[in-house]
């Protein structure tokens, strides 16, 4: 398999190399190949990428608000046309399922431009009545905005980051993960080919360094990261060290609390939505899976039935449910935290295992893994595995449950399934975190804000909330009547 993009990076509007970048292999997870070569970019390519998208955002800030829309909501229809080819290729890149990829990537980028392209028309500021004199606000672009993705949903962070940065007037770089490289170049010349003008949209690869060499760089005035949290903490830092705007949507560990009254299939789906999506690779999972006493024997139960019929394997077959998980290290890191449950005392209830797959040697699977008798104090319980591994754990009263799905730095997301729904929306208003669903898990449409509470985040990514963290606000006030100075 070979899908090597025209060159590693797409600045002002076409592709550029630079071989003098440290060399980056892009593998299918699934199998281990290398299915293309790329580099890292060097000074000299950030550089070329930051002068692009300097030259390039005033004059896009000075359009008309539906002139801009229309190019993303032109772009928008091209990520629709090409959804299949782009799912095999994220499919490639991340080793997802491609019936994950066909409804979860391209297509939602595809929502979100079409939402933004919208959204800008009446994204306005205020008028301000002063009994005489007046004032208004108004929002105005930022200039060069930086975006660094992780590797679960390449093209949605791409554009989640680049859409409302767009929509608003600013020029965006984008530093992809080093993992998942591709989509991001399909996505640059999709936005060409769709009318944004040269400059708007550059890619550049990369490790952390060119991430952090792009957010230090005196130009550039915004950086929105997608990351865990210690890396987080380090953009956030060197972006305060440069005062610039910064979004941070980082890990969590999140809680899923189901009571006695809830529908079991209902709760147990989406528990399984909440873990195994992605073969567990989706920040804001329901990790943390709290089942009240009267119902926990038989949601176990089922649970585990319904585990063992997911099916694993190639990620380019549409029957298959799960696939590898990103790359060795990652392998490691989730093994290392299923043999940590065991020696801590959990139940393992079903998986635990890396299966061998025929044809698939060299993939990097995961059994999607159910850990029982799971205590607060774990790591499997403390820790984002960032893997297929759901822990289970029994509470009895509400006031409990709220004190221990709270007891946590992180703070993403959270869910509540029960049918007695005063309950449900008074234990809401009770969880630290950001995201929160009743009887349901894990849906995150482009209309609704998307961030963390506490460690797990800062800003928001997606509804009209984003459009604020692009863009800055100006205050003007208007005299109607004489200058009162006392000089
Ligand atoms: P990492 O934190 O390892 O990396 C995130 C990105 O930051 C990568 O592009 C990385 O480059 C880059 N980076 C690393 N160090 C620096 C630095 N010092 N300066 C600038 N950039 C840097 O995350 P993963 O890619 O492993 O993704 C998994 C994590 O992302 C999980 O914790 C997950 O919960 C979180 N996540 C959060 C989401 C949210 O919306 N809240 C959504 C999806 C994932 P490189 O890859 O080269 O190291």
């Amino acid at each position: 398999m070979n899908v090597q993009p025209k060159a590693s990076h797409y600045i002002n509007g076409r592709f550029v190399e630079d071989e003098g970048g440290q060399a980056l292999d892009v593998l299918y997870p699934a199998t281990g190949e290398v299915i293309a070569r790329l580099h890292a970019a060097t000074p000299n390519i950030v550089e070329l990428a930051i002068e692009a998208a300097r030259a390039a955002q005033q004059s896009w800030a000075r359009l008309k608000p539906v002139e801009r829309g229309r190019i993303l909501r032109k772009a928008a229809d091209l990520l629709r046309e090409r959804n299949a080819e782009l799912s095999r290729l994220e499919t490639l890149d991340t080793g997802k399922p491609i019936q994950e990829t066909l409804v979860a990537d391209a297509a939602s980028a595809a929502d979100a431009l079409e939402f933004f392209a919208g959204a800008i028309q009446s994204f306005n500021g205020d008028f301000v009545d002063l009994g005489g004199p007046f004032a208004y606000t108004k929002r105005e672009a930022l200039g060069v905005c930086v975006g660094i993705g992780a590797w679960n949903y390449p093209i949605q962070i791409a554009v989640w980051k680049s859409g409302p940065a767009l929509a608003m007037g600013n020029a965006f770089v984008f530093k992809p993960s080093e993992n998942t490289p591709l989509s991001a170049l399909a996505l640059a010349e999709i936005y060409t080919e769709a009318g944004l003008p040269d400059g708007l949209f550059n890619v550049v690869q990369g490790f952390g360094d060119v991430g952090a060499a792009l957010v230090s760089h005196p130009v550039t005035a915004k950086v929105s990261v997608t990351g865990s949290v210690p890396t987080g903490k380090k953009v956030m830092g060197l972006a305060g060290s440069h005062m610039k705007h910064a979004t941070m949507e980082l890990g969590g560990k999140s809680p899923i609390i189901v009571f006695d009254d809830a529908d079991l299939e209902n709760a147990i789906g989406g528990a399984m939505l909440g873990n195994f999506y992605s073969a567990g690779q989706v920040c804001s999972n329901g990790t943390r899976v709290f089942v009240q006493r009267g119902l926990h024997d038989r949601f176990l139960e089922r649970l585990v039935e319904r585990t063992k019929a997911i099916r694993l394997g190639d990620p380019l077959d549409e029957d298959t449910q799960m696939g590898p998980v990103m790359n060795a290290d990652q392998h490691a890191k989730v093994m290392d935290y299923i043999a940590s449950g065991k020696a801590e005392g959990a139940t393992l209830a079903v998986g635990g295992s890396a299966p061998a797959m025929q044809g698939f040697e060299g993939g990097f699977f995961v059994e999607p893994t159910v850990f029982s008798g799971v205590t607060d104090q774990m790591r499997i319980a403390r820790e984002e595995i960032f893997g297929p591994v759901m822990s289970v754990l029994s509470f009895d009263e509400e006031d409990e449950v709220i004190a221990r799905a709270n007891d946590t730095e992180f703070g993403l997301a959270a869910g509540v399934f029960t049918r007695d729904l005063p309950r449900a929306h008074r234990v809401i208003a009770e969880l630290q975190a950001g995201t929160c669903w009743i009887n349901a898990y894990n849906l995150t449409p482009v209309e609704l804000p998307f961030g963390g509470y506490k460690a797990s985040g800062i800003g928001r990514e997606n509804g009209l909330a984003v459009l604020g963290h692009y863009s800055q606000l100006k205050s003007v006030y208007v005299e109607t009547g004489n200058v009162e100075s006392p000089y």
